[in-house]
């Protein structure tokens, strides 16, 4: 993701995304693509609903890790609780019919890479 963006979602969430400075993969910075922002931003902001709720998870909650894994979104927290692993399967789940380069909707996907038709032709996937 380019940097503008990522650094967007860490001011919007900065305790979540604290790992960064650690020694956990979040270091590398979101590993996906800009297409994948609004995603990653609403999962962001349901988890804060979460766990500002609860004073223990408000205390030490933190994304581990943001990449790409088997075509689909993969979401690593250091912790979690039902409704956050509801939340973060289903981001995962809409990562598969977004396309990972412009945030269009894909409608049919023909291959393994999750683009848009769009963006495969000008990425020369086809
Ligand atoms: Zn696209």
């Amino acid at each position: 993701m380019r940097e503008e963006l990522e650094q967007k979602l860490f001011t919007k969430y900065p305790e979540i995304f604290s790992n960064r400075f650690s020694e956990s993969p979040m270091k590398n910075g979101i590993c996906v693509g800009d297409g994948w922002y609004n995603i990653i931003d609403k999962l962001c902001l349901k988890i804060m609903q979460v766990i500002n709720k609860d004073d223990s998870l408000k205390e030490s909650f933190k994304i581990n890790e943001i990449k790409t894994k088997y075509e689909m979104l993969y979401f690593y927290t250091n912790q979690a609780n039902e409704k956050i692993d509801k939340y973060i399967m289903e981001a995962e789940l809409e990562s598969q019919t977004i396309c990972s380069n412009c945030g269009d909707i894909i409608l049919f996907n023909k291959s393994d890479v999750i683009l848009c038709s769009k963006c495969r032709r000008e990425l020369k996937f086809e």
